[in-house]
């Protein structure tokens, strides 16, 4: 069974540590990260964004794949299923296809219409018992094909948009999608404290976690942040161990061919990263 992400926020929140989204993209890396949370009795979600969704053959396909796993692989720890970045539309569709949290990200459209969609999302969410997350401020980096450049949410307007009742907020504090360049500055903690000062109790998120050092993924958690996103961090381990066993030629021995066994290294590497992000989160234990 799928659920909401408010009560293992909430929870998180109050208990000073953070539950990581993990964004999938096929049978494999669902499974992996299902597997990973079920291992160490960690809650979870999992990231969808419209790319992956169609990809996916749909967010109906994503839906009951999901729930279909949960159930046959014994999964009893909470997952919610979440989009990622998604357009008003995108979000209407997830809510149609059956998913348990949505993210909606207005981020790039002016502020009063950016909480005109946001308050309408979140009578539906309510009404179904979905939890909704909302963006205030460009993120940096790189999100299915669209720039930004490690910009800072205003802490103002992500007050006006956590008074719409929205489950979570993500605002950027110098975050980045994607690789971070050398010259980083790192996270902005006076952003960060400004906006947990205004909007209190409301679970904070943290989009672009590759590639942000763990002391300070850990001081976020610390200052409110409850909800971690990673995407890209998953996707370099497992091109990187898929790459190993291909350059040892190992899908040319015996029957290494086999998608079971060409996939298996890649999957394993996800894995291993989901588990050390929910052991560097603190999640472990706290489903
Ligand atoms: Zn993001």
């Amino acid at each position: 069974m799928l659920v909401s992400a408010k009560e293992m926020l909430t929870k998180a929140k109050a208990g000073h540590y953070g539950v990581g989204q993990f964004n999938i993209n096929n049978l494999e890396w669902t499974k992996a990260i299902l597997q990973t949370a079920q291992e160490n009795n960690s809650p979870v979600i999992l990231g969808v964004s419209e790319g992956a969704g169609k990809y996916m053959c749909g967010f109906k396909t994503v839906t009951e794949m999901t729930k279909a796993m949960i159930d046959e692989l014994g999964i009893t720890v909470p997952v919610a299923l979440h989009l990622d970045h998604g357009t008003y539309e995108g979000a209407k569709k997830c809510i149609e296809a059956g998913f348990s949290s949505i993210m909606f990200d207005g981020s790039s459209l002016p502020i009063e219409e950016n909480i005109a969609k946001t308050k309408e999302l979140v009578a539906t969410c309510n009404k179904l018992g979905l939890s909704l997350e909302a963006e205030v401020g460009a993120i940096g980096g790189e999100e299915d094909g669209v720039v930004g450049a490690g910009e800072f949410a205003d802490p103002d307007e992500c007050k006006k948009i956590a008074d719409l009742g929205v489950t979570m907020l993500a605002a950027g504090i110098g975050n980045i999608h994607g690789k971070y360049p050398a010259n980083w500055p790192g996270l902005n903690f006076d952003v960060l404290d400004q906006i947990q000062q205004r909007t209190g109790e409301m679970p904070l998120v943290l989009h672009g976690g590759t590639g942000i050092p763990d002391d300070m993924v850990k001081r976020a958690i610390s200052l409110g942040v409850s909800k971690i996103n990673v995407n890209t961090e998953c996707q370099l381990v497992f091109a990187a161990a898929t790459r190993k066993y291909i350059e040892e030629g190992k899908d040319e021995v015996g029957k290494g061919f086999d998608p079971r066994k060409l996939l298996a290294p890649g999957t394993q590497a996800i894995k291993d990263k989901v588990k050390e992000k929910m052991e560097m989160f603190g999640s472990i234990d706290k489903a």
